[in-house]
């Protein structure tokens, strides 16, 4: 049986207090946004917010849930609020995305999102979830501040989505998807991850979302697993999504809505409503890449796939500096942490001979970092 960790990625700390040539971001453009030495440039922020979950996903999670993060060490409402702050009035960032494990489990969800939308006013506020419990939490967190919700659903059959996620809520999601169309959370965008057993329901799925107006997207399985058990010959591919939907409906490629949005879309029937099938294993979107992402305990991840980190906590929590050169700080360790981005999943090490379709595992699963 593999052993389940929350991972032990390699922890970068505070950038040299000097100019920004030195240290993490040699060669660096003098530039407060969040480039890398590819020409990207990071404004889409995913914050994750803790690792605990009410669902148990087999793609994602083991059975048993992630070891607890130690309560001193993930972020405060404060502390997420204040990077929040910094990403947007400093790097550029213009979409905050809360995730996690699910959002909905921080009691203080209200707060976190109180507290960003007064560091950032005109930012767009927005959370992954599973949405069990959000039928009695939307219409705190639309005063919150809350714009958007993506939620994911998997499946509408009772039991596939009681296979897949080891629990029997799918009434609790349905009711929450419910509740965010009647708050006025429009477009609700849902995220569904299919496997070989549950893909045979993606139709109805599609059929559901077409119904109640809500924006579905596919997403390939990544191999982010905490079990370890994702194999390249069980993938669901795009290809073979299109395959099983266009049985039922007829499908007109649109393309993409922007270069960096990962989802190509395909009207339903002659539309108006789309469907987005999101390839990224078989059809990497790396290139356009915009996100920089923070773990529950406060570290840069500037790709998914990519094992180095850097601490922010630390900064946060130092007494040796005052608030400006605290922002500073916080801000050119970012800024030397997303300079050295990867450039694509496992590329950086690639070697003559190697399977261009392999992907090494990472340290932390997708409920560690946060999707
Ligand atoms: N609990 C929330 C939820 O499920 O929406 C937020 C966290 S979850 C990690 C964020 C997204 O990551 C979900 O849409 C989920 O389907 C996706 N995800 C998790 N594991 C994945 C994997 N191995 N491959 C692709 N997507 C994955
Ligand atoms: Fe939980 Fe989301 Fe992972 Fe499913 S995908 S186990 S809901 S964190």
């Amino acid at each position: 049986m593999t052993a389940v960790t929350l991972g032990m990625p390699r922890v970068r700390g505070r950038a040299p207090a000097a100019s920004p040539a030195d240290g993490l971001a040699q060669g660096r453009p003098d530039t407060d946004a969040l480039v890398d030495r590819y020409g990207r440039v990071a404004r889409d922020l995913r914050i994750s917010i803790t690792e605990k979950c009410t669902l148990r996903c087999t793609y994602c999670m083991p059975a048993e849930g992630l070891p607890a993060i130690p309560r001193e060490h993930l972020l405060t409402p404060v502390e997420i609020a204040r990077l929040v702050r910094v990403a947007v009035g400093r790097l550029g960032i213009t979409d905050v995305r809360f995730t996690g494990g699910e959002p909905l489990v921080r009691r203080d969800l209200a707060e976190i999102l109180r507290l960003s939308r007064a560091a950032a006013p005109d930012v767009s506020l927005s959370m992954t979830t599973n949405a069990i419990g959000l039928d009695k939490r939307v219409d705190e967190l639309v005063a919150a501040g809350l714009d958007r919700v993506n939620i994911s659903l998997d499946s509408v059959d009772r039991e596939d989505f009681a296979r897949l996620t080891r629990r029997d809520r799918l009434p609790d999601v349905l009711a929450g998807v419910r509740a965010a169309l009647a708050a006025g959370l429009a477009p609700v965008k849902l995220n569904a991850v299919l496997m070989p057993e549950t893909v045979a329901g993606a139709v109805d799925l599609l059929a559901w979302a077409v119904d109640h107006g809500c924006h579905l997207r596919f997403i390939e399985q990544m191999p982010l697993d905490a079990d370890g058990n994702w194999s390249r010959a069980d993938l669901v591919s795009a290809a073979d999504l299109l395959a099983v939907l266009g049985e039922r409906f007829a499908l007109t490629a649109v393309g993409r809505d922007d270069p960096s949005a990962p989802a190509e879309e395909w009207l339903v029937d002659g539309g108006p409503q789309t469907v987005g099938i999101i390839a990224s294993v078989t059809r990497s979107f790396c290139g356009d890449c915009d996100r920089t992402r923070l773990t529950a305990e406060g570290t840069v991840r500037s790709c998914l796939f990519g094992d180095d980190e850097t601490d922010l906590r630390a900064i946060l929590r130092a007494s040796d500096l005052d608030e400006d050169a605290r922002d500073d700080a916080i801000a050119r360790t970012w800024q030397g942490a997303m300079w050295v981005k990867p450039f694509a999943h496992g590329m950086d090490d690639a070697a003559p001979g190697r399977d261009p379709e392999s992907f090494a595992a990472t340290a932390r699963s997708m409920g560690a970092i946060g999707g």
